[in-house]
């Protein structure tokens, strides 16, 4: 799960979330497409890549 805020997680069930992968601790994590910079649930890394899968 994406951790960018409360309201937020909410409406990541009904957009269209992508899988990450974190390139450090290889925590995938699902995340909308975002605005703002994208970092790791976990670790808090900026260093993840888009993963295609259901
Ligand atoms: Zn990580």
């Amino acid at each position: 799960m994406c951790s960018v805020g409360d309201a937020f997680n909410i409406e990541i069930q009904a957009l269209d979330a992508k899988w990450y992968k974190c390139g450090d601790c290889k925590n995938e994590f699902r995340c909308v497409s975002v605005k703002t910079k994208l970092e790791c649930p976990s670790c808090h890394s900026s260093n993840v890549s888009k993963q295609y899968k259901e």
